[in-house]
């Protein structure tokens, strides 16, 4: 049985502004639900409009960065989080889920295999399309009727002022202004508005790019989670509904621009040189998107009433899929943060307690980093780690079950997890 949140003084719009309704910020917002419906305002700033499906009449979000083409890897601690958040329900019937991982170098020796069962868990991640996993938290959001959603509005400029944050809106042309005690920045990985605040980023260009499209294999995949190293790049393919897989292929820009180029057969085919057969000849291949990789985190992710959240505090190469996994991590943290200041009687913006957010989350955050940064650099870039070197550190893997289990559990995201408190 919940109790409700002690009232905060009301001179501000929103006790809560969450600037950004993209994956992490509608994570946010439902972990935040349980304060929401005891009193605490909630608002969710998003200018992608959404739009009403006229068979189920729930809202759907139109094509916006959050939910567009892609598939995430989900990890099996981000299952943990969607269950404490309500989503898991919806969610578990639109995943495929990953039951075993294969790591390998192209042409070499040494192979690392995850199996669930050595994990003791009933699969090591799951594989779900933004698109899906959009509905679906749209739609769990939808159930709370108690957190406003301003969509679409934009904020157009913020500022600090007296105990909070004061934003700029623009809403179909109209301009108003909105006060928070805490406005929480998820408006990802381009962030202008933190650029406004001159919040500075710390970045690493991998000058690769990744193609991201599905795949049908000719053999089922059999809910193996492919990870491949190769001399241009590395390549994930993960397993998905119907059969088909995920594809995430880094490589250089140019390379990039010209497998973008080419006709879907002959894009298949060098897909096909490069992964081998073991799954068979691909068939079918969808449609080709690709993004510029790099190695973000901005240099402050709180201030006095504001939050950076998501891909704009931090970004990373995709190729292990840990950023949305990670930054669900530091959802949950905050929402827990502006529980305990809620509780204290304290603003959800007040520095203190936030800096000991940031605090905790950045040895996660550092930790999952270098992770895939090593994956990458260790593997990708010739010379940084010799090939003999590498492959002795799969075959050990290989061996060694301790070791193994160690690495499944950084993949599968349990090595620093916290799950959402619900009780107040
Ligand atoms: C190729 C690729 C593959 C990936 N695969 C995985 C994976 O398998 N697993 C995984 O865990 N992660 C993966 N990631 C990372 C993951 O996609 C990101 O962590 C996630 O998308 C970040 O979401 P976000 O909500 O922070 O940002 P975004 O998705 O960019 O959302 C930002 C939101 O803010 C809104 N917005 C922007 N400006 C404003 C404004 N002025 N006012 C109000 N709202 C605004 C936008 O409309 C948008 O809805 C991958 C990334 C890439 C590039």
């Amino acid at each position: 049985m919940s109790r409700p949140a002690p009232a905060l003084e009301t001179e501000f719009d929103s006790d809560v502004v969450i600037i950004g309704g993209g994956m992490v910020g509608a994570a946010l917002a439902l972990a935040l639900a349980p304060l929401a419906r005891s009193g605490l305002k909630v608002t969710v700033i998003e200018p992608k409009p959404l739009k009403l499906d006229e068979a189920d009449k729930t809202l759907q979000p139109s094509y916006q960065p959050s939910y567009d083409a892609r598939a995430s890897a989900l990890s099996y601690g981000a299952r943990l989080i969607f269950e404490q958040l309500g989503v898991w329900d919806d969610l578990s019937s639109v995943v495929t889920p990953i039951r075993h991982v294969h790591v390998s170098e192209k042409g070499q020796f040494g192979i690392t295999r995850l199996n669930h069962k050595e994990s003791n868990v009933p699969a090591l991640g799951y594989v779900v399309e933004n698109r899906l996993l959009g509905q679906c938290l749209l739609g769990q959001l939808e159930q709370h009727k108690e957190i406003r959603f301003r969509c679409p509005a934009e904020v157009q400029a913020m500022q600090a002022v007296e105990g909070g944050m004061s934003l700029t809106l623009n809403e179909n042309g109209e301009v108003s202004t909105l006060r928070a005690r805490l406005a929480v920045l998820a408006d990802g990985g381009r962030s202008a508005l933190g650029e406004s605040l001159g919040i500075e980023t710390d970045v690493h260009e991998y000058g690769d790019t990744a193609i991201i499209t599905n795949v049908t294999p000719g053999k089922h995949h059999d809910y193996v989670a492919w990870e491949r190293f190769t001399d241009q790049g590395a390549m994930a393919l993960l397993p998905l509904s119907e059969g088909r897989c995920a594809l995430v292929w880094t490589m250089s820009h140019e390379l990039a621009a010209e497998r973008m180029a080419l006709d879907d057969n002959t894009f298949l085919d060098t897909l096909q040189k490069r992964f081998g057969f073991r799954m068979g000849r691909f068939t079918r291949v969808g449609e080709r998107h690709c993004y510029p990789l790099s190695l973000k985190q901005a240099r402050e992710q709180v201030r006095p009433g504001l939050v950076v959240l998501g891909n704009a505090a931090h970004s990373m190469h995709p190729v292990a899929g840990q950023g949305f996994n990670l930054s669900l991590r530091d959802a949950v943290a905050l929402a827990d943060v502006i529980k305990d200041n809620v509780m204290a009687r304290k603003s959800p913006g007040a520095l203190k307690p936030l800096l000991g957010y940031v605090d905790d989350q950045q040895r996660d955050q550092l930790l999952t980093m270098r992770f895939c940064d090593l994956l990458v650099k260790g593997f990708g870039e010739p010379g940084m780690i010799p090939a003999f070197g590498r492959n002795l550190g799969l075959a050990a893997m290989e061996a060694v079950p301790p070791l193994r289990r160690l690495f499944a559990r950084e993949a599968m995201g349990v090595g620093s997890i916290k799950t959402p408190r619900t009780e107040l």
